[in-house]
């Protein structure tokens, strides 16, 4: 088995010293203006000369920053680098929101509460660990309380001033994945629209209390934008209004879903899944069926890679008949939609729909391993 590692940051509560709190603060403050004069740098060039000044551009300006202002040099230089990169990544973002029909907001100056962290971009130099010390250049050595073991290369150290207190936090590469334990158990998942997920034990995983509200709103807005005619303003409207609905439902849905992810690769080695793009082309579509689907995918792409992470294996099987097979005895009982108990005239089998579908996904599965 390939050993599978990732990328995980460690962060610890520093203890800094009154005099290396101010020294701290300071360099948040000397960070937060070359920050906001190279946001206005590029705004400038643009608005006056149409041009646009990019990450090294900006990088090789630094040096002379130092020299006209010596105070600059109270900060390391990686720090300021990592500042102007900061600036590159929110214009990467703001174009490649506009690009997607977007309509992000201007990367935006930072007030004196708003910049609240800095970060040494090379582990060993400039930022370094010396007998549970952190050492940071321009600053010394610092205290921290090592709540947990670091795992993996440290390759950047951030520190953030947060509520209570300054924190630490170590990005590290190559951090082991640790295999989870074989339970010898398998499962077959029928994802719905009813329940999240029905398991072929029987178990139904629904969809939390917290974003059921979210998700009427989303569903609201789908509605109108069904009703409205195409390419009208009213349609134009009500899709604005959807993407915003979708904005609210994304997290807590992929909050949910690792969750439910998590839980299925502890307890199964291996777990059966309907092959969705199959089943996109074979069921017939409405609107809130392929949102849902688009929500399904994404929790199988979650699940299968928390499931490799974990040497645990994730199968699609073919979805055709699922819902209408019997599972007790293989014989085609067919059904709408809307009924949601299976009941087989020919052996008496008698459950939920979506757990005799779970079980057929299960049997299918085994079939062809
Ligand atoms: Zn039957």
């Amino acid at each position: 088995m390939i050993e599978q590692t990732t990328r995980k940051t460690y962060k610890f509560k520093l203890k800094p010293t009154v005099e290396q709190e101010r020294v701290l603060d300071r360099m948040l403050m000397l960070c937060r203006h070359v920050y906001n004069a190279a946001i206005e740098e590029r705004r400038e060039a643009y608005r006056m000369r149409g041009i646009s000044v990019n990450y090294y551009q900006q990088k090789a300006e630094l040096p002379d920053i130092k020299e006209a202002m010596p105070e600059y040099g109270e900060v390391h230089s990686q720090v300021l680098q990592d500042v102007v990169l900061r600036v590159d990544r929110a214009f990467q973002a703001f174009f490649r929101r506009m690009k997607a029909g977007e309509k992000p907001g201007y990367p935006r100056f930072q007030g004196r509460n708003r910049y609240n962290s800095l970060t040494y971009s090379q582990f060993g130099s400039g930022a370094t660990v010396d007998n549970g010390f952190l050492v940071l250049s321009k600053i010394g050595r610092v205290a921290l309380r090592w709540s947990r073991p670091v795992e993996g290369e440290p390759k950047t150290v951030t520190i953030s001033r947060e509520a209570d207190g300054w924190y630490a936090g170590f990005s590290c590469a190559n951090v082991r994945v640790e295999q989870l334990a074989r339970t010898g158990q398998e499962t077959g998942v029928d994802l719905g629209l009813e329940s999240f997920a029905t398991l072929s034990d029987g178990t139904m995983i629904h969809n939390p209390r917290c974003y059921r509200n979210a998700e009427r709103r989303f569903k609201i807005a789908q509605r109108k934008v069904a009703r409205r005619k195409k390419g009208s303003q009213r349609r134009k409207k009500a899709v604005k209004l959807l993407a915003k609905a979708h904005q609210t439902v994304r997290p807590q849905r992929q909050d949910f879903q690792h969750k439910v992810a998590l839980k299925l690769v502890h307890l199964y080695d291996t777990i059966y899944c309907e092959d969705l793009q199959v089943a996109n082309m074979v069921k017939n579509h409405h609107l809130a069926k392929s949102i849902a689907d688009a929500g399904w995918s994404g929790f199988l792409t979650i699940l299968t890679f928390k499931a490799e992470c974990a040497g645990k294996r994730v199968i699609v099987v073919d979805p055709a008949y699922t819902s209408q097979t019997c599972s007790g005895c293989g014989a085609v009982v067919k059904k709408g939609l809307s009924v949601r108990w299976h009941a087989c005239p020919d052996c008496g089998m008698s459950l939920h729909r979506d757990h005799n579908a779970a079980l057929n996904i299960l049997r299918l599965g085994q079939e062809q391993r």
